[in-house]
């Protein structure tokens, strides 16, 4: 779609970032043009209605940024998964494994419960460890998974496999 092809236009790829052999995806041109921001923002407020959420999660950090907007335009309260120790409050935390190690996120526990539908926002879908660990954070913490809405998915790394039985049903939608 028109939508779709002004979103890639947007996403600049660079090489060997953060390591040798990596290409990233850098959404920052999209951030700086407010058509694009505009309409990245409205394609996932819609999915948020379409799939009944009630409240929207963003992942730390660039999911931080799309998922505020969203909850806005679509009228919901948003929610802030972080990496381990950011959260001044009582938190659930979720380890996950990395590449080499592993990584520890965490949300406030008073923040989501039970009869919540949450959408999980971020902006890339990579090997899906860090969407994986925040579905487990939503179901630990009483709500239900209303999906997993992501800007792009890099379809060679296999998150999608790897989501699939923490989704349990659940929609993941890339713009
Ligand atoms: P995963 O846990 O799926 O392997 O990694 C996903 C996380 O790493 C996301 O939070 C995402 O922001 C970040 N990430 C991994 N690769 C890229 C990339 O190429 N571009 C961007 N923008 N983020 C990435």
């Amino acid at each position: 779609t028109e939508a779709r092809e002004l979103l890639l236009s947007r996403i600049r790829d660079v090489p060997d970032y953060p390591q040798p052999g990596v290409v990233f995806k850098d959404i920052t041109p999209l951030l700086a043009d407010p058509a694009a921001f505009t309409v990245l923002t409205d394609e996932l407020a819609q999915l948020c209605v379409r799939h009944g959420a009630t409240k929207i999660v963003g992942l730390e950090a660039r999911g931080f940024i799309l998922a505020a907007p969203v909850a806005i335009r679509a009228g919901l309260g948003f929610i802030p998964v972080r990496k381990a120790g950011k959260l001044p409050g009582a938190t659930l935390k979720q380890a996950y494994d990395l590449e080499y190690g592993s990584a520890e996120i965490e949300v406030h526990a008073e923040d989501l419960c039970a009869g919540d539908r949450v959408m999980v926002i971020d902006d890339v879908l990579a090997t899906g460890g860090t969407a994986e660990a925040s579905l487990h954070l939503v179901r630990r913490a009483g709500a239900e998974v209303a999906g997993v809405a992501v800007l792009m998915e890099l379809g060679f790394l296999g998150g999608r496999a790897r989501l699939e039985p923490a989704l349990e049903g659940a929609p993941l939608d890339a713009v």
